[in-house]
């Protein structure tokens, strides 16, 4: 059996799951409340309320009363700079109890805390970033273009009343990534984090709080997305959404705004390809991108490259790795150091997984290795082995659709531009990745591939840099000046400065 979660439990203590609304933590109006089971162990963490539709309501009315008449959206820059760089410093100093509160949740490996974009570094890195933005927002001055003695001038302005829904996958990271930049800008917040994922953005928002965040800036609605989700993206009292999690809620997201011209930003889902051409360094294509499909989130990530495209000469070679690979990934206890891989959230991750390697059999694919639920000392938890599909044709639902689990889809290709056509052949856009050592053909393709970020020879996180998604994988960008972008509007001056009318 994998070793019990709850020693680490009670050791770190859970924040209690009540609501934050208007600088009070309280019991929900219903007194219903969720119970989160571990995924690695099936055990009890412990429970929060579901935020019901009154609950909501109270969050974004304290949400609208903080930014139409409260101090933050009006404060100095050097006061928004002094509570996110505090809040920085607070994640550092906790750093050990948010991996253990994110591991009792999501149950991603604590070894995880190595890699750059699941580290407490990067979380703590996100609200440094945005406090330097903080002096330096501002519009520009124009030219008068016709008649009239006048200054024409913008000023940038935080958006209003923000709703932030995030997944459970990344809470730490996803949540940091739009609450930074949108308390920088002078915004006021409702956050409802996953069902799944709960007690460390609870944990976060009590560091914010202590870091000097004013009441009612900060309001955190727990539940799942019925009630809670679909009363917050419906509440006319919101100005802007911002989203994370699948393409299918994404939609729902999209049609709430419209009622009320919310603006909305969307990071959705990915089938996002590695192009592998046969001058690549094979080992490290097929190891790296075997482990964006194992490794850590065991591919429950947006930007897994679950669609390994390869040059047919080294094809039985990458799959050979890539297959090997599966060999290494250590499951169990969270908390082991030696552990480097999470189950899947929950049962019915489980069945949809496993569902989707039925339909690879019933295609034609051919599993190499993997696709299986473990028994034995896993059986309690949500675990699938590694599978590796290789004969894989674009067309077959494994390479369509977003899988979010351990199973990499190896399909052929011969020539360059079969590949590109292969990669960019998604409803998707979010990631990719090109594997050559040829730098003008590394650029070449760079410039035809239709996703948001595109890494060269291997991927990794910048957390300044603009993350999103072509297509269907999201609207607008998370990271760098269009975040700051994404919480703000633009407003025109046009002074006169003489007598003579405009
Ligand atoms: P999900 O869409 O099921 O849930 C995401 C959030 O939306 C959760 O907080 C959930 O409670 C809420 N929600 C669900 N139904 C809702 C509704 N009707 N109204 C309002 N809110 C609702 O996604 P998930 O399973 O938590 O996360 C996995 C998905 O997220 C994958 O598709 C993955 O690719 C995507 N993801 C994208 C990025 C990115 O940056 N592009 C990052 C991480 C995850």
């Amino acid at each position: 059996m994998v070793a019990s979660i709850m020693p680490h439990r009670d050791a770190v203590g859970l924040p209690d799951g009540l609501l934050l609304i208007d600088g009070a933590w309280r019991e929900s109006t219903s007194g219903e409340t969720w119970t989160h089971r571990h995924p690695a162990t099936g055990e009890e963490v412990g429970s929060f309320p579901v935020s019901t539709v009154e609950d909501v309501d109270r969050a974004v009315r304290a949400a609208r009363a903080a930014f139409d008449e409260g101090p933050w959206p009006r404060s100095r820059a050097k006061e928004r700079i002094t509570v996110l760089r505090r809040t920085a410093e607070l994640i550092r100093q906790h750093a050990d109890e948010l991996l253990t509160l994110q591991a009792l949740d999501n149950s991603v490996p604590v070894s995880f805390n190595t890699t750059y974009a699941m580290s407490i570094d990067a979380v703590a890195d996100a609200f440094d970033y945005h406090a330097g933005w903080i002096d330096k927002l501002g519009g520009e001055t124009l030219w008068p273009y016709q008649g009239g003695d006048h200054m024409v001038f913008t000023l940038r302005e935080p958006i209003g009343v923000v709703a932030a829904v995030v997944p459970w996958n990344a809470p730490l990271l996803l949540s940091a990534q739009k609450l930074a930049p949108a308390l920088a800008v002078g915004c006021t917040v409702v956050l409802k984090p996953s069902e799944y994922a709960t007690f460390t953005v609870l944990k976060l928002a009590r560091l914010l709080e202590a870091a000097g965040l004013p009441p009612g800036v900060l309001n955190i609605v727990t539940g799942p997305g019925d009630p809670t989700g679909d009363a917050l993206i419906n509440h006319p009292g919101v100005d802007k959404i911002t989203f994370t999690g699948s393409r299918e809620t994404g939609r729902r997201v999209m049609a709430a705004a419209t009622s009320t011209f919310k603006r909305v930003s969307l990071e959705l889902g990915g089938k996002s390809p590695a192009l592998v051409f046969a001058d690549a360094d094979v080992y490290s294509a097929a190891a790296i991108t075997m482990g964006t499909v194992t490794l850590g989130l065991s591919g429950q990530a947006c930007v897994a490259q679950t669609r390994a495209i390869v040059h047919r000469d080294i094809y039985d070679q990458f799959v050979a790795i890539a297959s090997g690979m599966s060999e290494i990934v250590g499951y169990g206890d969270p908390f082991d150091p030696l552990v480097t891989a999470a189950p899947l959230i929950n049962g019915r991750q489980v069945e949809r997984v496993l569902g989707f390697v039925s339909k690879g059999h019933e295609e034609g694919a051919r599993l190499v290795c993997g696709g299986e639920r473990l028994g034995g000392e896993f059986a309690a938890g949500n675990f699938v082995s590694p599978a590796v599909f290789a004969d894989v044709k674009n067309d077959m639902t494994i390479a369509r659709q977003e899988i979010f689990g351990p199973v990499l889809c190896v399909v052929p290709f011969t020539d360059e531009d079969e590949g590109v056509r292969l990669a960019n052949d998604t409803e998707y856009g979010l990631g990719a990745t090109v594997w050559t050592t040829d730098v003008k053909r590394a650029m070449r393709v760079t410039r035809q591939l239709r996703a948001g970020t595109v890494g060269v020879n291997g991927y990794q996180l910048e957390i300044h840099a603009p993350f999103g998604g072509f297509g269907q994988s999201g609207l607008g960008r998370e990271g760098g000046r269009s975040s700051i972008e994404a919480y703000t509007e633009l407003k025109t001056v046009l002074l006169p400065t003489t007598e003579e009318l405009m």
